[in-house]
């Protein structure tokens, strides 16, 4: 029995792991274009503040992991075409064949449609070698904008904080995190980071980048523009489908799963940012560690299926403390409560059931008794 693991990120080692802890025999190659070092994605989002460079954010390498879990791991090697039909994975100079295939492909950051002479230089960051290339540009930075205020924007733009660089985050959500905060939320979450020279341009496209001598202009399509040093693109993920192209298991946004994370082919399986599991894509690190465990059980021969929480999301805004997790079903009824430090949000469906909420300030400390009332989300497994 050969499992084969096209993927080195938190999915694929995490499935290593947890394979390992059942079964300390069966083969496994894993395949990365990348280096194969093991590092914490969402730690790229607060490195700067906890002072890290690239290298710092490395645990471990892909020598030491083959050594660690007895592996074998193919870097710098990209994975070209898939061919489910003869159990073959197609590389540049050879083929490598496989019982198990599991997909752990990740997803690539989406890129806004700008034009002008700058656009090319936007940078996204989404593994260690886009935050190498981003700390090198800070160095020559004492402005930064950022485009895309949800989430990752926003945790950029705290990180940047401890940079002391003036912000500027740009967007057409009429606030900040307007896909997972109410208005008054997105708004105190807004107000906090103002006070550390963050500066918000909301409900506006940017249409093109322009590069000027040293700087770049961000047009607007209000008229408007914004001058910065560096440009930063964080409006989202799209899984990284390419090498499906030409092959028989099907996909739509994500490579469509079932709960057992297995794909239409019955020996292929997806993990992490490349899956969509049973209609929830999930680009998170919780569902992750549960569908490899899930996972690690059904590939070595006993099938289990995965069940997520619904998803807690913990988000680094360390100047306004903030634990979200969105409800996944239309909610009923809300309570909210507020003080100084920031709010509470809690959605219930129409028997009082807690189905999410949002915590912010002193709330935070709730997460914890919170997260024990949350529902599963696949409740019709
Ligand atoms: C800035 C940032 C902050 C985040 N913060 C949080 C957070 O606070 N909490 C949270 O829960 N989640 C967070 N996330 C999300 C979380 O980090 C991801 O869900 C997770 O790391 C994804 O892991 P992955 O293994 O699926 O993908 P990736 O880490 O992207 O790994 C994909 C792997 O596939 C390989 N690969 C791709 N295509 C090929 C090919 N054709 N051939 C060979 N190899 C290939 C790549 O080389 C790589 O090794 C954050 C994400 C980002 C970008």
């Amino acid at each position: 029995m050969k499992i084969v693991i096209i993927g080195t990120g938190l999915a694929g080692y995490t499935l290593v792991r947890e394979i390992r802890k059942v079964d300390q025999e069966i083969e496994i190659l894993m395949i990365t274009k990348d280096n194969g070092s093991l590092y914490s994605k969402p730690m790229l989002s607060n490195a700067l503040s906890k002072n890290k460079d690239a290298e710092q954010l490395i645990q471990s390498s892909a020598k030491q992991m083959e050594d660690k879990y007895q592996i074998q791991i193919l870097t710098h090697t990209k994975v070209l075409h898939i061919d489910s039909d003869n159990n073959l994975i197609h590389l540049d100079n050879k083929k490598i064949s496989y019982d198990s295939l599991v997909l752990a492909i990740g997803a690539n950051p989406f890129r806004p449609k700008l034009e002008g002479s700058g656009a090319d230089n936007v940078l996204s960051i989404n593994n260690l070698r886009d935050y190498q290339t981003y700390r090198e540009g800070l160095d020559h930075a004492s402005s930064v904008a950022i485009i895309g205020p949800g989430l990752i924007g926003c945790e950029f733009a705290n990180d940047l904080i401890s940079q002391d660089k003036e912000i500027h985050v740009i967007g057409p959500d009429p606030y900040a995190m307007s896909n997972l905060l109410t208005k008054e939320a997105g708004e105190h979450l807004q107000n906090t980071l103002s006070k550390y020279k963050v500066n918000w341009h909301l409900s506006v496209f940017p249409i093109g980048v322009e590069k000027l001598k040293n700087q770049f202009k961000v047009n607007l399509d209000n008229g408007e523009s914004v001058i910065s040093d560096l440009v930063v693109s964080a409006v989202g993920l799209r899984a990284n489908l390419n090498i499906l192209k030409d092959s028989n298991i099907l996909f739509d946004k994500a490579i469509t799963c079932n709960q057992y994370l297995q794909t239409n082919i019955s020996n292929v399986y997806a993990l992490g940012d490349c899956a969509e599991v049973a209609g929830h894509y999930l680009p998170f690190v919780a569902p992750i560690i549960a569908g490899a465990k899930a996972l690690s059980k059904t590939l070595t021969g006993t099938k289990t299926k995965v069940q997520y929480k619904a998803n807690s999301v913990t988000v680094k805004t360390d100047v306004c403390p903030l634990v979200v997790a969105k409800p996944s079903v239309p909610h009923s009824t809300t309570s909210i409560e507020k003080d100084d430090s920031g709010i509470k949000v809690v959605y219930y469906d129409d028997k009082s059931k807690v189905l999410g909420y949002i915590l912010m300030g002193v709330y935070t400390k709730e997460k914890l008794v919170l997260n024990k009332t949350l529902p599963d989300l696949m409740l019709n497994a």
